[in-house]
């Protein structure tokens, strides 16, 4: 694996990142299948940098460690010199790490998120031409979700039911509050902000007036949760006419009139988003969603055009950002270089988006493209399509940096 600093640090001034032609970014292995598809990723990847460069960039891969690595290796789950490291360097990518459920350590993606202030997920979710899918138009999703990183039941303040934490909230809420609640209940708490919720409806709609899209949703669970999912809506909106005044209208302004190029900001409650995703899909773009709903969304879109093993994804703050696939670390498919890559892979491409190598982004989605035409895929899209030849997480890598031109 490369391991070299002898490189350039990615720095960042007034919006805006600097970048060198030979970067140093960090990546995390990640758990799991995680080995076997960083080694397929970072194939394709200088690959891809060395074509479109014609060998005047590359990129210097810095390991850092984190999740079981990281303990057997440094005896923590997520060292410091890793997060001095992410911080040093901006911009990173990451393999899928571990989190035991009940106990344990903390999710170390959502302290990596917390730490850097990630405070936007990203999940573009579209249709690649021969992926088998389990709708009858899988092109017709073509959307990008924004997810809120940061705050509502994923910030981590939770109370076992039998800790001293969850009785005395209890107590206040009961005795003070007049809330009614089963004796015994684990307490966790949904805080969501104006702040938290502005900053991330106002990244969705930059980018969806940037890449000129023709929409922004709001999805929100606000009929219910008044206050948190009914603010974050509120929010969105006074967002889109604060900070977006002439650029942007809302569905109810438009009437069913001409946008022009203003970009139509819109709502729907959370379970209709399912539902119409799945049946009018044309009609969304961009969607600006809290936390936990946009976890479950993201993963649902996935799986309409084709599955979890290409979905690609980013966590982005100011100045930071960490590229990451939308699955987990598939433990049954470790180190037998059976699994997909394509989720890490595309995640790459949105790195090297987000860094302007818009020429290497453009390459590696040829060579996928390409592959998937071709028909040897890995085990997973194999077993969904007719013709198919089953290859390995490295051969699928080979075949990508082919197809590439
Ligand atoms: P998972 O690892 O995503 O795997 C669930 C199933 O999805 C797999 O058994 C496989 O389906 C399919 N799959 C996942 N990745 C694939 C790929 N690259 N190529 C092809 N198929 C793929 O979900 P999980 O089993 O719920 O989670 C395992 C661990 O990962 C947990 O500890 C969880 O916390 C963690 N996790 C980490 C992250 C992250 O680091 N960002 C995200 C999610 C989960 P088949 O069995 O049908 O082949």
């Amino acid at each position: 694996m490369t391991q070299s600093t002898q490189g350039t640090p990615v720095t960042y001034r007034d919006g805006s990142y600097i970048v060198p032609d030979d970067p140093i970014i960090p990546f995390i292995e990640g758990d799991g299948t995680g080995r076997d598809i960083w080694r397929a990723s970072q194939k394709a990847f200088d690959a891809a940098v060395a074509k479109a460069s014609g060998g005047t960039r590359r990129v210097v891969w810095l390991e850092v460690l984190a999740g079981e690595k990281a303990f057997k290796e440094a005896g923590s789950w997520l060292p410091e010199a890793t997060l001095e490291t992410l911080t040093k360097y901006r911009v990173a990518i990451k393999g899928p790490l571990t989190t035991p459920v009940g106990a344990g350590i903390r999710s170390l993606n959502v302290a990596l998120r917390q730490l850097l202030d990630l405070y936007a997920c990203v999940r573009p979710v579209r249709w690649f031409e021969g992926v088998p899918a389990p709708v009858k138009r899988p092109q017709d999703l073509n959307v990008v979700i924004f997810r809120e990183n940061t705050e509502d039941v994923y910030a981590g303040i939770e109370y076992a039911a039998t800790s001293k934490e969850a009785a005395r909230l209890r107590e206040i809420l009961v005795s003070d509050f007049k809330a009614k609640l089963r004796e015994q209940s684990a307490i966790g708490i949904k805080p969501m902000s104006e702040f938290g919720s502005k900053r991330l409806v106002a990244r969705a709609i930059q980018y969806a007036l940037d890449k000129r899209k023709p929409s922004v949703t709001l999805v929100h669970k606000g009929n219910i949760m008044k206050f948190t999912e009914g603010a974050f809506r509120d929010w969105g909106y006074q967002a889109a006419r604060e900070r977006f005044g002439g650029r942007t209208i809302t569905e109810a302004e438009l009437a069913g009139g001409d946008p022009g190029d203003r970009v139509v900001v819109k709502d729907r409650i959370a379970d209709s988003v399912f539902q119409q995703l799945l049946l009018r899909p044309r009609e969304y773009s961009v969607l600006a969603t809290p936390n936990l709903n946009g976890d479950y969304l993201s993963d649902a879109c996935a799986a309409q055009v084709g599955g979890l093993g290409i979905a690609p994804g980013a966590n982005i703050g100011d100045g930071y950002a960490i590229f990451e696939a939308t699955h987990g670390t598939a433990p049954k498919y470790a180190d037998l270089d059976k699994i997909n890559p394509g989720g890490v892979i595309l995640s790459g491409v949105m790195m090297f988006e987000h860094l302007g190598w818009e020429d290497v982004a453009e390459l590696i989605v040829r060579g996928f493209e390409g592959a998937i035409r071709s028909r040897r895929v890995t085990y997973d899209l194999a077993r969904q399509t007719e013709g198919a030849t089953e290859v390995s997480t490295s051969a699928f890598a080979d075949q990508i940096v082919e197809c590439m031109g």
